[in-house]
């Protein structure tokens, strides 16, 4: 394994903005996930696992230790004998969206609403990514890892990863301790693909039969290209980290309080059903109600033209315009409707 030295973080991130990785290496395999974990243990080096960059804010310093791109290959399919499930072992390097594509073409169910999320395989189970109805955390059988406490390499099962609305063990409690190697998904070959999610079922109202799989994948592909949300060469508005705050979770006393600010403004809560079943309200309602509108501006940074929770660089934009405006949103937002927003992306070397 090559490690490399004084690497630029920022072209390997869909946010391009960032220092460069003092050591930088890739592995290919669980082998080489462990030389490096030996390189930097033996250095006294922390150890940043990267995956496809599409969920990072990286500091204008850059990164001080080791960054490891997981670079593990290989899409196994076979079928359970206990479950009759497809079961697909996917190494943690695959890019997620090839896997949804060999999963629906395979006629497999469980994943067709995340297609086109950036990023790869590895880093689907870390913040339990979801979009459009459905998350990983449902289909996720197991996920092998490799401990950097001890070295080992083990298999948790779903239920050890504590998966929650954009949480794991892998962001929260266990954060730094495991490396994801290879993940197993379980998918319903021939099941139906989930149009629970108001912009598919708009797609397809009026369509006499159920879609294909296939023809789900293509309607979420479309819808998140209209927004920002499927990296599209050449869309500016793509350079981003996708949504940058989490839609907030709220206690009833929260929710009240912010009714009552919006009704003395004249203004309602939209309502969504798949947010009120978690008793969440849109983060992008906030920022658009707080001042910040798609399109807006600031020097080098702004709200994307087509989602209005997307902060995205204009072009040259350092780490530190990204935090400035993201501080400013989250500001007025506590000012005007008393929620503090929580960020979804990652800090690396803040
Ligand atoms: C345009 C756009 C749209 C997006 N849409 C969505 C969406 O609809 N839903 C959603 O949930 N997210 C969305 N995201 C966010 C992002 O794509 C996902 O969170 C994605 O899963 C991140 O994977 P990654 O490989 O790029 O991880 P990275 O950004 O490289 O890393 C993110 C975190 O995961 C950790 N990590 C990555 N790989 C591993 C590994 N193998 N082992 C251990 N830790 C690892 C990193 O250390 C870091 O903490 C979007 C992003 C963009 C840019």
């Amino acid at each position: 394994m090559t490690i490399l030295e004084n690497v630029p973080l920022a072209p390997l991130t869909t946010l391009k903005v960032g220092g460069p990785a003092r050591y930088f290496a890739e592995a290919k395999s669980a082998a080489e996930v462990s030389e490096a974990a030996d390189f930097a243990r033996s250095r006294n080096l922390p150890l940043f696992a990267l995956g496809g960059g599409s969920n990072l804010v990286v500091a204008d310093e850059g990164w001080p230790g080791l960054v490891l791109k997981l670079a593990i290959l290989g899409i196994e399919e076979r079928t359970s004998s206990d479950s009759g499930k497809t079961l697909f072992e996917v190494g943690a390097g695959e890019e997620w969206d090839r896997f949804v594509a060999r999963a629906v073409a395979r006629n497999c169910a469980g994943v067709e609403c995340l297609s086109g999320i950036p990023g790869s395989v590895g880093g689907t189970p870390v913040q339990n990514v979801g979009a459009y109805g459905q998350e990983v955390s449902e289909t996720i059988a197991s996920v092998l890892v490799f401990d950097l406490k001890d070295g080992q390499v083990r298999e948790l099962c779903g239920e050890a990863c504590g998966f929650e609305y954009r949480t794991s063990i892998f962001n929260s409690s266990e954060r730094d301790h495991f490396i994801v190697l290879r993940v197993t998904y379980s998918l319903t070959q021939g099941g139906k693909p989930r149009i629970e999610y108001a912009d598919l079922k708009k797609h397809f109202a009026g369509f006499q039969q159920t879609p294909s799989l296939t023809s789900t994948r293509e309607a979420v592909r479309r819808i998140r290209a209209a927004k920002a949300m499927l990296i599209t060469p050449g869309d500016e508005d793509c350079r981003s980290a996708g949504s940058f705050f989490k839609n907030p979770v709220l206690a009833p006393d929260q929710y009240e309080n912010l009714t009552r600010r919006a009704a003395a403004k004249g203004l309602q809560i939209p309502s969504y059903p798949a947010l009120d079943a978690l008793k969440k309200v849109s983060a992008a309602w906030l920022v658009e109600h707080s001042g910040f509108s798609k399109g807006y501006k600031s020097g080098q940074v702004g709200i994307s033209r087509k989602h209005a929770l997307a902060i995205v660089n204009r072009g040259e934009a350092t780490a530190s315009d990204i935090l400035g405006l993201k501080d400013h949103i989250q500001q007025r937002v506590e000012e005007l409707w008393g929620i503090q927003l929580l960020p979804e992306p990652v800090f690396v070397g803040f």
